[in-house]
């Protein structure tokens, strides 16, 4: 029986990389020594950064003034770097409050001194929808900060609010490379690996260039200014993050980029939407136009049943589909690497749950 992994981080990486991993572990490029034992300075590590660096510039086509950082702390290190190295002038962000990480991320902020103003929040639709705007938005924020995708509530922005001159932020850790952005659109892009580009204990920043060096005696281990002139190794990089990165990202070129791995995304997430929207069990709640290709949250209303649902899950290989404990019921993520048979198996198993469960509602 396939199993698939529907977890929403660490998360399914697709089978040929996991499969070339194993090959390569023992020597990697005939040096006798794996990938985890070799120096960061060597000239086999130049090429693996070099080359994961360039793969990521050709898919996002990302113009010459960003920087591509490789950074370590997660998602989260970056709620705290982002305003610390791009907040200078006034320390105040606007910030769109569109579920659990946008306020994690205005929580952080906060912590480091700088004024959030909510631009617009979905709390009152309890993140069903995507806030956008309710004003202008004001001219002297250092940046505005949005999750392009909301992981928990599944939801995502495929059209962006409009900020006038006031650059984006843009967490994209759980979408990070399912679908095309124009870069430019955004002063910077952050993404934690582990959602849909690889192994836990990498995080991507790229950053436009006239937004670095506004920031003074930062600690080095946040200085993006410093990071950028020391090519992400100003002390040891997660070397096997970024090499396993590496491969997801040749991979992604191989599927034909971000505009075909997009549409595949699509019909993934089209054939659960479509099941779930005709089901008199379960229930998405998510405005269909707000909808995340990469997180869908379903539930059936009764939490005993949902737990059957997981359970039978479970036996039937399909892992990982408990709802986030904040919200409950259940989540499929449907990140690059899941397969369409992957989604079908799914579809086929609630279809089947439902019939033979036709009493419970
Ligand atoms: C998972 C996630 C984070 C936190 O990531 P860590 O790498 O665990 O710090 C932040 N933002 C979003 C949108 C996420 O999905």
């Amino acid at each position: 029986m396939p199993t698939y992994n529907f977890s929403a981080g660490p998360a399914v990486m697709p089978q040929p990389v996991v499969a070339q991993i194993q090959a390569e572990l023992p020597s990697f490029h005939d040096s006798q020594m794996s990938i985890m034992e070799i120096s960061h300075r060597s000239a086999l590590f130049d090429q693996v950064i070099n080359e994961a660096e360039q793969d990521l510039r050709d898919l996002m086509q990302i113009p010459d003034n960003y920087r591509v950082l490789f950074f370590q702390g997660g998602g989260t290190l970056q709620f705290t770097a982002a305003p610390l190295n791009l907040a200078t002038k006034h320390h105040h962000i606007g910030l769109l409050d569109s579920g659990h990480w946008a306020s994690r991320a205005a929580d952080e902020a906060q912590r480091v001194n700088t004024t959030v103003d909510i631009l617009g929040s979905g709390a009152a639709n309890h993140f069903t929808a995507l806030p956008y705007p309710e004003q202008p938005v004001d001219q002297q924020l250092d940046y505005v900060h949005l999750t392009t995708n909301n992981t928990i509530e599944g939801t995502m922005y495929t059209k962006l609010p409009e900020t006038g001159r006031v650059p984006l932020v843009a967490d994209m850790s759980s979408n990070f490379l399912g679908q095309p952005y124009n870069v430019r659109d955004f002063g910077m892009i952050f993404a934690g690996a582990q959602k849909n580009l690889g192994p836990a204990g990498l995080t991507i920043v790229i950053v436009r260039d006239d937004l670095l060096g506004h920031a003074t005696n930062l600690p080095s281990m946040l200085d993006y200014q410093l990071f950028a002139d020391k090519r992400s190794m100003f002390n040891t990089p997660p070397v096997f993050a970024i090499y396993a990165a590496g491969l997801v990202l040749k991979w992604l070129k191989a599927q034909g980029g971000l505009k075909a791995i997009a549409n595949r995304n699509q019909q993934k997430a089209g054939l659960l939407y479509d099941f779930l929207d005709q089901s008199k069990l379960f229930t998405n709640p998510v405005k269909p136009a707000d909808r995340s290709t990469m997180n869908v949250p379903f539930v059936t209303g009764d939490a005993a049943v949902d737990q059957a649902v997981i359970a039978g899950a479970t036996e039937h290989g399909l892992l990982n589909l408990k709802g986030h404990r904040l919200v409950g019921g259940m989540r499929a993520s449907l990140y690059n690497a899941m397969p369409q048979a992957g989604v079908q198996a799914l579809v086929d198993y609630l279809e089947n749950f439902e019939q033979h469960n036709k009493g419970v509602h």
